[in-house]
């Protein structure tokens, strides 16, 4: 399928990895050029030139922290005027909700909400008065089906959610989409961490500890970058202009919630 986004401009934050990183290379596949971001320079700069070569779009990469100020306006001023964001970064650690002092959620907050919230304030007026943009924010499963040990992500999510929710109305009729997409476990470091974590608590080992989570999904398997990425390149399609405000679980049927 033709996404018909050739030639657009995208925004694509916390991509030299993972989930970002696979809509970054959905996107470039799609004829996009990328300002893309990470703190890691080297990581950042090798998966930049990765997708020049296969797809021989332009890429701008911006090595910054995107939960500061500073490092957002340094994107920003790179990005110039976007016509597709992907706002994205590292998710909050796990622990229990006695554990959390008002710094912890102070830093979740500001990572996994007032960070998109602030991106989609800084490119939102450009992509109305230009009469087309798509934003899609990574959130997480847990927007849905809040996890026990997530209790910091759980909290900050919702928060965009809310936001998204009202915001993604407002600018619909300037021909501007903001959706959310919700991952479910997929094959990630991020991923690789949490079964870590969990290998060292129930004194397992970790490749055990992912056998286990494997078993829980329907699907038997984690998701990939890859299939994330090639629906985050629908969404910001010119197909998916009628795709208002939603919020898209990818979990392989982990949350059975139908109505
Ligand atoms: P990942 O594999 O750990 O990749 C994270 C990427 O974000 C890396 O490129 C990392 O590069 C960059 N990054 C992290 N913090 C950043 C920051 N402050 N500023 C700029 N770049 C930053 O993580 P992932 O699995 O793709 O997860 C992406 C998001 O989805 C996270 O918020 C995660 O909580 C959420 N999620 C993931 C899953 C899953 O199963 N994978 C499930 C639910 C939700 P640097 O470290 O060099 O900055």
């Amino acid at each position: 399928m033709d996404l018909g986004i050739r030639g657009r401009r995208a925004l694509v934050c916390a991509s030299s990895k993972g989930l970002g990183l696979g809509c970054a290379q959905a996107l470039a596949a799609a004829g996009v050029d990328l300002v893309m971001n990470a703190r890691g320079a080297e990581a950042l700069e090798t998966a930049a030139e990765g997708l020049r070569a296969a797809h021989g779009v332009a890429v701008t990469a911006v090595a910054a922290d995107i939960t500061t100020e500073d490092g957002r306006a340094a994107v920003l001023a790179a990005a110039g005027d976007v016509d597709i964001l992907v706002t994205n970064a590292g998710g909050p650690p796990p622990g229990l909700w006695s554990d959390w002092s008002r710094a912890d959620f102070l830093a979740a907050l500001d990572a996994n909400m007032l960070t998109p919230i602030a991106l989609m304030q800084a490119v939102l007026p450009g992509m109305m008065e230009r009469g087309w943009g798509r934003v899609v924010n990574i959130t997480s499963q847990s927007v849905k089906a809040p996890i026990p040990v997530l209790g910091l992500s759980n909290a900050a999510r919702t928060g965009l959610t809310g936001f998204v929710a009202g915001t993604a109305r407002q600018v619909a009729g300037k021909g501007v989409t903001i959706n959310n997409l919700l991952p479910g476990v997929h094959d990630t470091d991020r991923a690789k961490g949490l079964d870590a974590a969990e290998a060292r608590r129930a004194g397992i080992d970790p490749a055990e500890a992912r056998r286990r989570r494997e078993a829980t999904l329907p699907t038997g398997r984690y998701g990939t970058a890859a299939e994330f990425g090639a629906a985050c390149a629908f969404l910001c399609s010119m197909h998916a202009g009628f795709i208002v405000g939603q919020n898209i679980l990818l979990d392989g049927g982990a949350t059975n919630a139908t109505i």
